[in-house]
């Protein structure tokens, strides 16, 4: 890590309210936000463009290469750009989530992947960064570790009633069934499984809410980062 970074990493599970735990925690302790979910979905939105089978790991991550896949830091969240394009709007499609963990299996594909997420680190080295793998393979280093948790039929009910906000009435059984599928292929996969980075902290989330998810994080940050370090203004953000 880079000397005066801070590097916090949250893990996890589909429909644990993990992105937006780690926005808020991220706000509350002035640091960036990396959603590293948005960059394999948006890989699996190219898969579905330009009809690559989601099982050809190295021809997908040619295309990747060739996408120029980054952040737009300077929006809030940051937007994730494929070259011109912001594709954050195309992120949540059904066809996403339906191939996007098979996306998400591919060696090649997660290659790619830790090394664009190393060097956005590098660049913004002050970061909450979000998703699968990053306390256990990604950033093994980050300062804190957090695995958030929370049973299938609760994380398909939170699912559920965020979908209905964008106007999406789709029953929480098919939810869960689709959340529980994403789990067996993330978890069983042989690159960069789901699971319980070392040294983590767990929090089961099952009745709690959303504000008392990231007031319990943001103690446990305080409590192992001195405030001098976590104020720093050293070391800012550069462009991408
Ligand atoms: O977090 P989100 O639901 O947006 O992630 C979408 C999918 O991307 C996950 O189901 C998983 O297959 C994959 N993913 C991953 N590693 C990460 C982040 C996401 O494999 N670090």
């Amino acid at each position: 890590m880079i000397a005066g970074g801070v590097i916090i990493t949250i893990d996890g599970p589909a429909g644990t309210g993990k992105s937006s735990v780690a926005r808020q925690l991220a706000k509350r302790l002035g640091l960036e936000f990396l959603d590293t979910g948005a960059m394999y979905r948006a890989a699996a939105l190219l898969a579905i463009e330009d009809r690559i089978d989601p099982s050809r790991g190295e021809a997908l991550a040619a295309r990747i290469a060739d996408a120029d896949l980054h952040f737009e830091w300077s929006r809030q969240p940051p937007a994730l750009m494929l070259g011109d394009r912001d594709a954050s709007a195309r992120l949540r499609d059904e066809a996403v989530d339906d191939i996007v963990s098979e996306v998400a299996a591919q060696a090649p594909v997660r290659r790619l992947m830790v090394s664009l997420q190393r060097e956005i680190a590098a660049r913004h080295p002050r970061l909450v960064s979000e998703g699968r793998d990053q306390g256990s393979v990604v950033f093994p280093e980050a300062l804190v570790r957090f695995y958030l948790d929370a049973s299938p039929r609760v994380r398909a009910q939170r699912r559920h009633d965020q979908l209905l906000i964008d106007g999406r009435d789709v029953p929480v059984e098919e939810i869960q069934r689709s959340i529980e599928e994403r789990d067996r292929i993330d978890s069983t996969r042989t690159v960069g499984p789901l699971r319980v980075p070392d040294g983590a902290i767990r929090i089961d989330t099952d009745g709690l809410a959303q504000e008392e998810v990231v007031s319990k994080l943001d103690a446990e940050v305080r409590r192992r980062i001195p405030t001098e370090r976590l104020d720093s203004t050293a070391a800012g953000g550069l462009a991408r």
